[in-house]
């Protein structure tokens, strides 16, 4: 037989999904298992949201939508934009509805790039960023952060990385996994270099409803000198526990759109038609709901840091945004991998290896903090026996 394709060889299957189908298969062997590798909320979605959904099942919305989206969706996400991000430039041409950020984030590479072109990944950075690229034959060159210096972004650092090759730079904040949420200084730093470098930028920005400690979320479109290099990558799975509809975005400047529009014609023609109904609903609804889960991650956010700061050999930085702590692991030889093994075995707990989110995530595990707090809790018991002896 002729080889199969070496593009999809050279990357590995997304470790976060791995691990989840992990604490699934643990679980359905009658395990006690506390499963924390997958970044999606316990909540089920807002009662209005899935209203809406039926509503247009019911009404017979169940043919082939407009393929980058309903009319109705989109004016929600140019008026989401404006609102809630000081995003005023961007017209429902810019945008293109999709099954999942994922698959936003991938459409966008697929109109940016070209064989060859380099990709900056700031590292750690979520497991999907690099082999995105890859997939697209690009080069990932990962900037390398420090837990040490809280994983600080500066224009200094990216500056050595950037070459005559460099052409989008990925910025996820709040951050999966490092929990940061970009400062003004790391804003203005970032804008900094993609302006006088010339590099687009692809924003994700799932999480910036999930804030804590008046930590404030700033659009990259939304900055002097973005609007034509900017597209922002969004979605509903975080804020409004939608993981399962899968029902995502993006939006930027008109040419990068229509090509990401041609990619999506030829691939996964469209989201869903009835989820976009349940979007549009999230979107212009109450948001309240929002807030509520909000209130409930930062509880078990404290719950987890304060436990975790009381295990001498585990080391967090502040988790300031999104749902996941990544504590580091000081006082034991293991690499990420061997702990993360060793706290399934010894302690049924399964998280994700910070390796998975690239060489600066090594030493360091994922946990997501958006399952039940009585997990969360049997989480820190037995992390306290377990760290010592790891
Ligand atoms: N970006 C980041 C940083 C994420 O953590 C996720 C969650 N998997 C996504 C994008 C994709 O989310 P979804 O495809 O569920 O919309
Ligand atoms: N965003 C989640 C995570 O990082 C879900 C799994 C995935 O899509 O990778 O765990």
């Amino acid at each position: 037989m002729k080889p199969l394709s070496t593009i999809v060889q050279s990357v590995p299957p997304s470790p976060t999904t791995m691990m989840m189908q992990r604490g699934r298969e643990l679980k359905a062997a009658g395990k006690d298992v506390i499963s924390l590798a997958g970044g999606e909320p316990d909540f089920d979605t807002p009662r209005h949201i899935i209203e809406a959904g039926y509503a247009a099942i019911e009404a017979g919305d169940t043919h082939y939508p407009p393929s980058f989206g309903t009319p109705a969706l989109l004016d929600a996400i140019v008026a989401k934009l404006k609102r809630e991000n000081g995003v005023h430039h961007i017209t429902p041409a810019g945008i293109m509805v999709t099954p999942g950020a994922k698959w936003a984030l991938f459409a966008t590479l697929a109109a940016l790039v070209e064989p060859g072109d380099e990709v900056m990944i700031l590292d750690p950075s979520w497991v999907s960023y690099a082999p995105m690229t890859m997939l697209h034959q690009a080069v990932p060159v990962r900037v390398p952060l420090s837990a040490g210096d809280h994983f600080q972004v500066t224009a200094d650092l990216l500056e050595r990385y950037v070459t005559p090759n460099t052409k989008v730079l990925m910025v996820n904040s709040p951050n999966n996994p490092t929990g940061r949420v970009l400062s003004r200084a790391e804003i203005d730093a970032l804008v900094h270099v993609a302006t006088t470098h010339d590099l687009y930028v692809i924003s994700d920005e799932i999480y910036e409803h999930i804030l804590f400690e008046g930590h404030v979320h700033y659009s990259l479109a939304a900055e002097p000198g973005m609007a034509e290099r900017t597209v922002i990558v969004n979605g509903f799975s975080k804020a409004y526990a939608m993981t399962g509809w899968r029902l995502g975005w993006l939006a930027g400047p008109e040419p990068i759109a229509r090509l990401a529009r041609i990619y999506q014609t030829h691939s996964a023609q469209s989201a869903a038609s009835f989820t976009m109904a349940a979007g549009v609903a999230a979107l212009n609804g109450p948001q309240t709901c929002v807030k509520e889960m909000v209130a409930i991650y930062d509880q078990r956010r404290r719950l987890v840091s304060d436990a975790f700061e009381e295990i001498p050999g585990l080391e967090c930085t502040p988790v300031e945004g999104a749902f996941y702590v990544f504590p580091r692991f000081t006082a034991t030889k293991k690499n990420s991998l061997e702990i993360t093994q060793a706290l399934i075995d010894e302690g049924l707990i399964v998280g994700t290896p910070g390796s998975a989110f690239g060489p600066a995530g090594e030493g360091h595990v994922r946990f997501s903090i958006a399952e039940r707090t009585a997990d969360l809790e049997k989480m820190v018991d037995r992390m306290a026996k377990i760290v010592p002896r790891l």
